[in-house]
C-alpha cells in the first residue's frame, strides 16, 4: 500500500490531497468504469483546479449559500452538547438514558491528520462496541475510510454515529426542508445514498474488529429542518437498497493497479503553483497528462464531476457522449459520423454492423417521411 500511496502522491504533485466525502464516493459510483476519475480521486487531485487550468472550468458543487446554510443548521443541531439532537434521538430511537457522552473527533489533541483521526475513531468505536451497557455515545466528525479499487479513501463525514440498543446508527444532518412530512425526492435519495456510504465504512471498520455487519443499523437518522422554520425533525431511513447498489458499484470500479500499470512513468497532474498560488503548468502539457488515462464520458458526468466539460469536449463526435442508453442501442458503432453514414447509406456496414445499419436506415427513412 505504501508504494501505491507514494505513486499517487507523485501523480498529485506538491499540494495536499483532497479528502473524499460520501458525496464524492456516491458520485464515483455513478461512473465506475471511468479510470480517469478513479485515478484522480484516489490521488486526491483537485479536479476543479485541473479543469480550470485545462481551460474547462466547471461551476460545480454546492453554492456558497447552500454550504453556509448547511453549516449553520448543523451547528444549531449540535449546539449545547447536541441537546436538540438528543431529544430527537430519544423520540426516534427510544433512548432511555438521560445523558450521553459526546466525543468530538475533528482533531486529536490538536492533530487533525486523517490517519490519527481514523486511529482515534477506530479505538473509540471499538470501545463503545465492546461495552455491554448502552454507552449512548455521540461521535462528532469521526474519520472513516473505505477500500476503493485497492486504496483507502478517507471519509470526513459531518455526522454523528450513535450507539443505542447495542447498535450504531448513522445520523446525517441535511439542510433541505421537510415540508408537511415530504422532502425533495432527489435530495432525499442523494442523502440516503451518502448515508449508505457511511454505513458501509462503519461496517468495514467494525468488521475488522470482528463485529457482524448488523452492529451498524441499516436505518439511518436523517435530520432536516421542518417546514419553513429551522426546527429540526428526524426521520428513520432504511438504506438497505442503497447499500446493495453501492457495494455492487464499488466492486465494478476499475482497479487502480491496472490503471497505473498502463501509465507512463513520471505522469503528474501537478499544477506547479508559484509563490502567489497561481498555477503555472502549461495547459497543453497538462492536457497530454490527463488524456493519457481513459475516460468514459456520459451526460451524467455534467452533474457529478468537475472534469465534465473537458471530457465532453474530448468525447465530441463519439456515441458515448450521447449517453449510456444511446451508446448501448448503437452497440459497436463508436462515432456519430459513422452512425450518420450508415443511416444515410453512404457507408457500407462493416462486419457485425449489418443489423444496426438496417435499423438506422429504417429510422432515417421514417424521419425523412415525417419531415416531408
Ligand atoms: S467527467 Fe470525465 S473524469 Fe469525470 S467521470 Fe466523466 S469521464 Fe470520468
Amino acid at each position: 500500500m505504501d508504494a501505491l500511496v507514494d505513486r499517487l502522491d507523485r501523480i498529485r504533485g506538491t499540494v495536499a490531497p483532497r479528502n473524499h466525502n460520501a458525496r464524492t464516493i456516491a458520485a464515483l459510483t455513478n461512473n465506475p468504469g471511468c479510470g480517469r476519475r478513479g485515478l484522480m480521486d484516489a490521488a486526491g487531485v483537485n479536479k476543479g483546479a485541473v479543469a480550470g487550468q485545462l481551460g474547462f472550468p466547471a461551476a460545480f458543487g454546492q453554492s456558497r449559500f447552500a454550504i453556509a446554510r448547511g453549516n449553520a443548521f448543523e451547528a444549531q443541531v449540535k449546539a449545547d452538547g447536541a441537546a436538540e439532537l438528543l431529544q430527537l434521538l430519544r423520540e426516534r430511537l427510544g433512548l432511555a438514558i438521560p445523558e450521553v457522552a459526546y466525543d468530538d473527533l475533528s482533531n486529536v489533541g490538536g492533530n487533525a491528520s486523517r490517519e490519527v483521526r481514523y486511529a482515534r475513531t477506530r479505538s473509540l468505536l471499538a470501545r463503545a462496541a465492546a461495552e455491554r451497557d448502552d454507552a449512548g455515545t455521540l461521535f462528532d466528525h469521526p474519520m472513516l475510510r473505505l477500500d476503493i479499487a485497492g486504496y483507502f479513501a478517507y471519509l470526513e463525514p459531518d455526522l454523528i454515529a450513535f450507539r443505542v440498543g447495542g447498535r450504531f446508527h448513522v445520523v446525517e444532518i441535511k439542510s433541505f426542508a421537510v415540508i408537511d412530512g415530504q422532502a425533495d425526492p432527489g435530495k432525499a435519495a442523494a442523502a440516503a445514498k451518502q448515508s449508505a456510504v457511511y454505513v458501509l465504512a462503519m461496517r468495514e471498520l467494525l468488521g475488522e474488529l470482528g463485529y457482524p455487519p448488523e452492529t451498524v443499523s441499516h436505518d439511518v437518522v436523517l435530520v432536516c429542518p421542518e417546514n419553513f422554520a429551522n426546527r429540526p425533525t428526524a426521520t428513520l431511513v432504511d438504506v438497505r437498497k442503497q447499500l446493495t447498489v453501492l457495494q455492487r458499484q464499488l466492486s465494478r470500479i476499475t482497479r487502480l493497479d491496472k490503471i497505473l500499470d498502463a501509465l507512463p512513468a513520471g505522469l503528474s497532474f501537478d499544477l506547479a503553483y508559484d509563490s502567489d498560488n497561481n498555477p503555472t503548468r502549461p495547459p497543453d502539457e497538462l492536457t497530454k497528462a490527463v488524456s493519457a488515462i481513459d475516460a468514459r464520458f456520459s451526460p451524467d458526468c455534467l452533474g457529478s464531476c468537475e472534469m465534465a466539460f473537458f471530457c465532453r469536449s474530448e468525447a465530441a463526435g463519439s456515441t458515448s457522449a450521447l449517453g449510456r442508453s444511446i451508446r448501448d442501442d448503437l452497440g459497436g458503432v463508436e462515432s456519430v459520423s459513422t452512425v450518420l453514414g450508415l443511416a444515410r447509406g453512404t457507408l457500407t456496414p462493416g462486419a457485425g454492423q449489418e443489423e444496426i445499419a438496417a435499423l438506422l436506415r429504417m429510422a432515417h427513412r421514417l424521419r425523412t417521411e415525417c419531415l416531408s
